[in-house]
């Protein structure tokens, strides 16, 4: 399926690996020019390193608004005012039981993952709604509507994205700009490779195990019973920026194999 975004200036945010890394790749496929950043300059570089396709880096740290003004700068220069944005930038952040998690484990995963959505949104929708066209995908997760005990911090973080989405998408959907989100569960990234590496040594077992475990504890849902791939979600992700996607607004698509159990 030609997507329909061939020449498309496209920021992706969280973009040095896992699901970001992935959706950069999907996007340049298709033909989009991408404006990759992450934290690292050097880790972005690596990654970028191996991408077909027009793009380019820029390190920032979205929790910073210098950083994201200078970023967003830098991606117009570079492409032009972006026409579609991923956002994928997000940490677990501190996990435990609500009642040892203080105002500095809340603040920090809020400001990474509700708050950068709102900083580099606003940075962006101005010129796609001057334009008449645009495409936003804010990357979720499961835990937005199905909160686990041990990471609030994260799911309330997840949710506030999820509301963010639809309240976007009411806002900017009339100009032309159409605002989802994805919510994938349990995929195969930096960021669920730390929290098994961390099971399998409270476990004592190996990183399988605790994947297997994990899955029958935690995931009993998910009934692929495997973690995601990254492509997997980038997948959709893509097709979310297509011109493909030009009456789907306010959505959050699972990407989960199951894993809420509502309908
Ligand atoms: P990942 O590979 O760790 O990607 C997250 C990226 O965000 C990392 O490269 C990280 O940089 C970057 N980042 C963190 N703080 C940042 C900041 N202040 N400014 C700019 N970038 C920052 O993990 P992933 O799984 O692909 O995660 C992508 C998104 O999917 C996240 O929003 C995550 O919550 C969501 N998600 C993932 C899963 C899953 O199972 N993997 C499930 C549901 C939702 P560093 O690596 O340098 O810290």
């Amino acid at each position: 399926m030609d997507l329909g975004i061939t020449g498309r200036a496209a920021l992706v945010t969280g973009a040095d690996s896992g699901i970001g890394l992935a959706t950069a790749r999907h996007l340049l496929a298709e033909g989009a020019r991408v404006v990759l950043t992450d934290l690292d300059a050097g880790r972005l570089a690596d990654a970028a390193a191996g991408l077909g396709g027009e793009h380019t880096t820029i390190a920032a740290d979205l929790t910073v608004p210098d950083d994201v003004g200078r970023l967003l700068e830098e991606a117009r220069a570079a492409y032009g005012d972006p026409e579609i944005l991923v956002h994928c930038a997000g940490i677990t952040g501190p996990q435990g039981p609500f009642h040892e998690l203080d105002d500095d484990a809340w603040r920090t995963t809020l400001d990474v993952n509700l708050f950068s959505a709102v900083r580099v949104v606003r940075g962006v929708v101005g010129a796609m709604r001057e334009a008449g066209w645009g495409r936003i995908v804010l990357v979720a997760s499961e835990d937005g509507v199905q909160p686990y005990v041990d990471e609030l911090p994260y799911c309330a973080s997840k949710a506030g994205v999820l509301s963010l989405t639809k309240g976007l998408s009411k806002a900017y959907g009339p100009d032309g700009v159409l605002v989802n989100a994805v919510s994938p569960a349990f995929v195969e990234t930096p960021m669920t490779d730390a929290m098994m590496e961390a099971r399998a040594q409270e476990r004592g077992t190996d990183v399988d195990e605790a994947v297997e475990s994990f899955l029958d504890e935690e995931r009993p849902l998910m009934a692929l019973k495997r973690r995601g791939r990254p492509d997997e979600v980038a997948a959709v992700a893509a097709f979310l920026c297509s011109e493909r996607a030009s009456f789907v607004n306010g959505s959050s698509y699972r990407v989960d194999s199951g894993s809420v159990a509502t309908i």
